[in-house]
């Protein structure tokens, strides 16, 4: 038997904690905002910068939208984000990705300041997160580790192999694990014998971007198994990187696709935001 840990769960119960800490820093005149960057008219993108500014509304967070057109060049989005990293009311600044493609997204990223970098991409944070001293956390990975926590599955001494490395979420979840003292293994697409590694894992992360590519051969029985995957499908449906029929009886604990990560990717984001406006003041 296993569980199906429950990310709209986890998220509600993370949400209300966060209105509890936003009203009470409201009570001492401190107001957290979010300032959210989109450019273009990407459809995904929309929906993502929507849900981020609903789930502000509903825990107290201030919003604040900042659309701009499909032809912005990098000199026009630095000089947006320089007068962001100067605005008192914004505490965080997010940039929507992906942009379109004359920007210089590297540049841009860089240009928020690591103080307002609620993603955590900054370098610096980055730095940080190597370090151990993570100020914020990139929040997908950050969010996985909120869920573990949450069911109160141990970390420290468990093996964690995660298939990914990308820098906004294989590469900052193996940092947060070794954090949390697990031992840690990245796999990539140069891996070889990628399934004799990851049945070694009791804690999997799939982090690839390829439909079903997680399969039960190369799952340990009662492992745990988080699926970052978001894949959309010719009928419309979202599938994760696990094939989750197949694996899901293996395991002790899996998140399903919807429903797992994906909700906490936008409450750890919240969290961050409620950290920069604590820290300013
Ligand atoms: P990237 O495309 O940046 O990274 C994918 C990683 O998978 C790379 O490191 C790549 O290796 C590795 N990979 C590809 N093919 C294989 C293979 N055959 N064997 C082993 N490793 C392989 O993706 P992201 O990290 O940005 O995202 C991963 C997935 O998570 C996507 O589906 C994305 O939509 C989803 N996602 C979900 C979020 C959420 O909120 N739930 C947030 C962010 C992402 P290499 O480095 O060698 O190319």
């Amino acid at each position: 038997m296993y569980t199906k840990i429950d990310g709209k769960q986890v998220s509600q119960a993370v949400r209300a904690r966060i209105a509890e800490e936003t009203a009470s820093l409201k009570s001492k005149g401190i107001e957290p905002g979010l300032a959210v960057i989109i450019v273009g008219n990407d459809p995904a993108s929309r929906v993502y910068v929507n849900n981020k500014k609903k789930a502000c509304e509903q825990t107290g967070i201030n919003s604040f939208e900042y659309a701009m057109a499909e032809d912005t060049s990098t000199e026009e989005l630095i000089s947006l984000i320089e007068k962001l990293n100067n605005d008192k009311r914004v505490s965080g600044i997010l940039c929507q990705l992906p942009v379109p493609k004359q920007i210089d997204e590297e540049r841009v990223l860089n240009a928020i300041s690591p103080d307002k970098d609620v993603d955590g991409f900054h370098p610096v944070n980055c730095g940080r997160l190597m370090t151990g001293c993570a100020k914020f956390a990139p929040c997908t990975p950050a969010g996985m580790v909120e869920m573990l926590k949450y069911y109160n599955i141990p970390i420290a001494g468990k093996h964690c192999v995660i298939i990914g490395r990308s820098n906004i979420v294989g590469k900052p979840m193996a940092m947060l694990m070794l954090a949390n003292n697990a031992t840690v293994t990245v796999c990539h697409s140069k891996t070889d014998n990628l399934p004799e590694i990851t049945k070694q894992a009791d804690i999997l992360v799939a982090a690839v971007g390829k439909p079903k590519f997680v399969t039960a051969e190369m799952v340990k029985d009662g492992a745990v198994v988080l699926d970052v995957g978001i894949n959309r499908m010719e009928n419309g449906k979202l599938c994760g990187d696990v094939d989750f029929d197949a694996v899901c009886e293996k395991t002790s604990y899996i998140t399903p696709v919807p429903g797992g990560v994906g909700p906490m990717t936008i409450t750890m984001l919240l969290q961050n935001t409620l950290t920069a406006a604590s820290d300013e003041n």
